[in-house]
């Protein structure tokens, strides 16, 4: 088990888009293995390569674990290639922010298409919290966190109350 270093917002390197994965190699193995025992040890749902500095295409997620079902997920280069015109608002927390919640609306559905670490490619549709954690993640690898998705009267608030 090896841990990363979870970077905490404002480092630049959360604001920062990712290059895609050219090729996946044993370094991605190591990656995608660290970073699931770095989100579960957190503890998380889900996590992004650039949140521990590494600056490629690459989240994991596991939205079940908490609830007693380990179901990790290794998501290679994701795509958001349908949302749902419905959305919600719920809060949304974030490893690199911790102790905020930020309400965020987003699509209730998306379907994600992404490479496995054996390059295979799937594309499902995902729901619920799925959904949610998968469009969270999502972001980070353009750069973007929950802050830059709400209003900039509730981020003043939600930044003047973060340390
Ligand atoms: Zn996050």
């Amino acid at each position: 088990m090896a841990l990363r270093e979870i970077l905490r917002w404002p480092d630049p390197r959360l604001s920062q888009p990712c290059a895609p994965v050219e090729r996946i190699t044993p370094r991605h193995r190591k990656l995608a293995a660290d970073m699931l025992d770095t989100m579960y040890a957190a503890p998380g749902r889900g996590l992004a390569a650039p949140q521990v500095g590494v600056m490629e295409r690459l989240f994991v997620m596991d939205v079940t674990w908490k609830e007693g079902t380990r179901a990790p997920g290794v998501f290679i280069n994701p795509r958001i290639t349908w949302a749902d015109e419905e959305t919600s608002l719920v809060g949304e927390g974030c490893l690199s922010i911790p102790g905020v919640t930020a309400e965020v609306e987003r699509p209730v559905a998306i379907r994600l298409a992404w490479r496995d670490l054996d390059g295979a490619a799937h594309e499902e549709l995902l729901t619920g919290a799925a959904a949610r954690c998968a469009q969270h993640e999502a972001d980070h690898l353009d750069g973007l966190v929950h802050f830059d998705r709400i209003s900039a009267e509730q981020r003043a608030v939600l930044e003047g109350a973060y340390t």
